[in-house]
């Protein structure tokens, strides 16, 4: 290792399918990675307990959510993140923009102001707000503040959000680097911080937003600003020419992009990390990730079925209770259906990740991908 506080390691690769590890000061993750989304400090229906037995080995936090309630400054005081979760995985929390641009702030070139959806409370979020509201939170990675437009959107705000974004990149990274070492624990003293590409589906703009990113220089790269409306065949030639302009030795990350047909096509391209909200979201409403596609448990056609959720899983839900049973849990809405549901989703995310990192070992990937775009393409 060089002193370099984050350290990606290639195990093998596979056309631009790429596995390995990610080393930091805590330990290390395996790549390629779904990062199950734990929005206010916890994965909503299930525990930081459940997340190690999945054999999760890195979870989301949300900075929006987590500045608000209980504030950073509450989290700072019981230890940060990983005490306040009782949970010894990375974590990594986004800048809370991405929140934030849903609820029509008022952006300027110095930052965005916004009301709280919690009290009406209003906030100023900088790109060094930020920075110190993430070293309170102390993940292991932060993000920097970006300004992520919803698509489809015009050439002038496409523009505006790629030249905003490269300003507050500097900023957000110049505040990062003068802080770290004033950090006031181990944990927010080893920090590291990723840049964030945007450039909506322009591949110009994505080319220039990756230069004036990579150029700021950061520990990992992100693609924000994707799977905002925009449908499939826009998104994926913008991930091409953006991943085309990052460092290969670093990681790269696919902000947002969940469903199983995005993480086969951004592996492809060479992405290392995934986080979405999609897996656990679909589970609490009764919808089920299987080998064979989505499965509607509300559907009448389960209510005397004894099979499992998906015959071809392995995690304990689909071990030890039927789809009837479960079912039934879901239509008398008892809470431990959203619980043992987004189990199964959340286990099934982690093993579609595993299964393409043996893939990607093996030599095999493309068959994977072609075995997931038959069952997710419909
Ligand atoms: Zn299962």
């Amino acid at each position: 290792m060089s002193d370099a506080l984050l350290e990606l390691e290639i195990d093998a690769t596979d056309g631009a399918a790429r596995t390995g590890r990610v080393h930091t000061p805590r330990g290390s993750f395996e790549t390629p990675v779904f990062m199950p989304v734990g929005t206010r400090g916890t994965v909503r229906a299930i525990s930081s307990l459940d997340l190690e037995a999945l054999g999760a080995e890195i979870v989301l936090g949300n900075t929006y959510h987590l500045m608000l309630r209980p504030g950073a400054d509450v989290v700072d005081d019981l230890g940060g993140l990983h005490d306040f979760m009782a949970w010894s995985g990375h974590v990594l929390t986004d800048s809370g923009g991405f929140q934030i641009y849903s609820l029509e702030p008022d952006v300027s070139d110095e930052g965005a102001i916004f009301r709280s959806t919690y009290d009406g409370s209003t906030h100023h979020l900088t790109p060094e707000a930020a920075v110190e509201v993430q070293r309170q939170l102390g993940a292991d990675i932060q993000m920097v503040l970006d300004v992520c437009p919803a698509l489809p959107a015009t050439p002038e705000v496409l523009r505006t959000a790629v030249d905003r974004t490269a300003t507050w990149a500097r900023r957000g990274r110049a505040a990062f680097l003068a802080g770290r070492e004033a950090g006031r624990t181990p944990a927010q003293r080893s920090q590291v911080q990723f840049g964030i590409v945007q450039g909506g589906t322009d591949a110009t703009l994505r080319i220039e937003s990756a230069q004036r990113t990579v150029e700021v220089g950061f520990d990992g790269y992100a693609v924000g600003g994707l799977s905002v409306g925009e449908t499939r065949d826009e998104m994926l030639p913008a991930l091409d020419v953006t991943t085309a302009q990052l460092p290969a030795d670093l990681p790269r990350y696919l902000m947002g992009v969940g469903d199983p047909l995005g993480f086969v096509e951004g592996i492809a391209r060479g992405v290392d990390m995934f986080d979405c909200v999609l897996a656990t979201r679909l589970a609490r409403h009764g919808t089920i990730l299987t080998s064979g596609g989505r499965l509607n448990l509300r559907n009448a056609t389960h209510a005397r079925s004894r099979a499992p959720l998906d015959e071809a899983c392995s995690c304990e839900v689909c071990g030890r209770w039927s789809r009837g049973y479960l079912r039934h849990l879901l239509m008398v809405q008892e809470p431990t259906a959203p619980r043992l549901l987004t189990l199964h989703n959340v286990h099934w995310c982690l093993d579609l990740m595993r299964r393409a990192r043996e893939a990607i070992r093996g030599g095999r990937f493309d068959a994977l991908r072609g075995e997931v775009a038959e069952v997710w393409s419909a």
